[in-house]
């Protein structure tokens, strides 16, 4: 992405390959191919599985946008469908969330699999291109995401042309319209919705944004005549399907765990990550990274699921779980939280700009101001124009509601 390289600054790309891991490499073509990969994909080319059949099973499988939203897929599909070509197919592998690593996981693993998920979804919406978009801390991911698209346009799988471009470290840039206007050259500014994607997306067109591993999950949905109905069966207490949790803190296996839908975050401490660490006690957990606020223990026996801890003030969002115990500063954690997001906020409008400002230095009085905090919080939530600004200030809220013992 010659448009987005010259964000990234020389230290920046220093910095991320100093840092890339000895990951092990990601299964190449032939691996994935000679194991029935590709199958799939050559069947919906073929007119074997056409976009209906696709539609019928995602609705039966109850699949989720997991970068987050958890809207419906097949909804997704429709409202995309609905507009006229040309359309586009855009990756958000901007995997950016604190605590969430379960896109790297993914293309890790088995980057082939998410990218026979991203062409079954290029094929159904009909889309002209698509666009994967990659996090610029993944470098080793970028060089083999090149080589094995190549590797898949040298096959002649490749029904369109795939564009791989790179982010420049900018957390906001994996809100979906900030990655448009990143995609199209601009500053990655969050646009206003409506529109939605699907209606105008990239180049004004109507897109279709899958984060990486709801694309993942494509290849096993569509891939079997029972693969919704194994998949929607996976879940727990009433839930379909499966996600992958990212489960980071105080336990003693952290990790990238594939577990049940509806699964508690005791339950997942329990049966996923071996338990707290020797020495610790569980005290609270944040259930979605940064932005999706602070539980007690007391409550971890709620559904980590959409829709269930919004009554709490939180939520589950891209399923990073970080378990925190008596020996974190809770007020500390809550503090640094709202430095990252005054960080991470671009600056286009004024509830958030000067709100998570004003909210960090708030937090560095020896005694919060409670009423000043829950003001500025509402008008935060109200007046920003997107999730950043609009979450910046639950991990205060769930502290203030549920642990006032551990508020200065
Ligand atoms: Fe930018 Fe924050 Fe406004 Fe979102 S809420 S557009 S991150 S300033």
């Amino acid at each position: 992405g010659h448009a987005l390289v010259e964000h990234a600054t020389p230290e920046v790309v220093a910095t991320a390959l100093v840092q890339a891991p000895a990951a092990p490499e990601p299964p190449g073509f032939a691996t994935y191919a000679a194991q029935g990969g590709y199958a799939t994909l050559r069947g919906a080319r073929a007119g074997h599985l056409v976009t209906g059949a696709m539609l019928a099973a995602l609705t039966a499988s109850g699949l989720r946008g997991l970068g987050g939203a958890g809207f419906p897929v097949a909804r997704k599909w429709q409202s995309v469908l609905a507009n006229p070509a040309p359309r586009h197919l855009v990756v958000n592998a901007d995997e950016g969330e604190p605590g969430t690593v379960k896109d790297r996981h993914c293309l890790e693993t088995d980057l082939h699999r998410v990218l026979e998920g991203m062409l079954l979804a290029a094929v159904a919406i009909d889309a002209e291109a698509c666009w994967f978009y990659l996090r610029d801390e993944y470098p080793w991911l970028r060089h083999a995401l090149a080589r094995e698209i190549a590797a898949l346009d040298a096959a002649g799988l490749l029904p369109m042309p795939v564009h791989l471009r790179r982010g420049a470290g900018a957390y906001i840039c994996g809100e979906e319209t900030a990655l448009l206007e990143s995609l199209e050259g601009r500053r990655g500014y969050p646009r206003h919705k409506p529109p939605f994607p699907g209606q105008t997306g990239l180049f004004g067109h109507p897109t279709l944004i899958h984060n990486v591993e709801t694309l993942w999950w494509l290849p096993d949905i569509l891939g079997t005549p029972d693969g919704a109905a194994r998949y929607a069966s996976a879940g727990r207490r009433g839930r379909r399907g499966q996600r992958l949790f990212s489960v980071s803190g105080r336990v003693r296996d952290p990790g990238v765990k594939r577990a049940p839908a509806g699964i508690t975050a005791r339950e997942l401490i329990e049966e996923y990550a071996g338990g707290m660490l020797p020495g610790h006690r569980f005290v609270a957990y944040l259930p979605g990274g940064a932005s999706g606020g602070i539980l007690p223990e007391r409550l971890a026996d709620l559904p980590l699921d959409f829709g269930t801890l919004e009554a709490e003030g939180c939520f589950v969002g891209s399923g990073a779980v970080i378990v925190l115990s008596e020996q974190d500063d809770l007020a500390a954690a809550v503090r640094n939280l709202l430095g990252f997001f005054r960080d991470e906020s671009c600056g286009q409008c004024t509830p958030c700009r000067v709100g998570t400002a004003k909210g960090a230095r708030l937090l560095d009085a020896p005694a919060w101001d409670r009423a000043l905090l829950e003001e500025l919080a509402q008008a935060m939530a109200d007046g920003s124009i997107c999730g950043l600004g609009q979450a910046a200030m639950n991990p205060v809220r769930s502290l203030l509601r549920f642990f006032p013992e551990a508020v200065p």
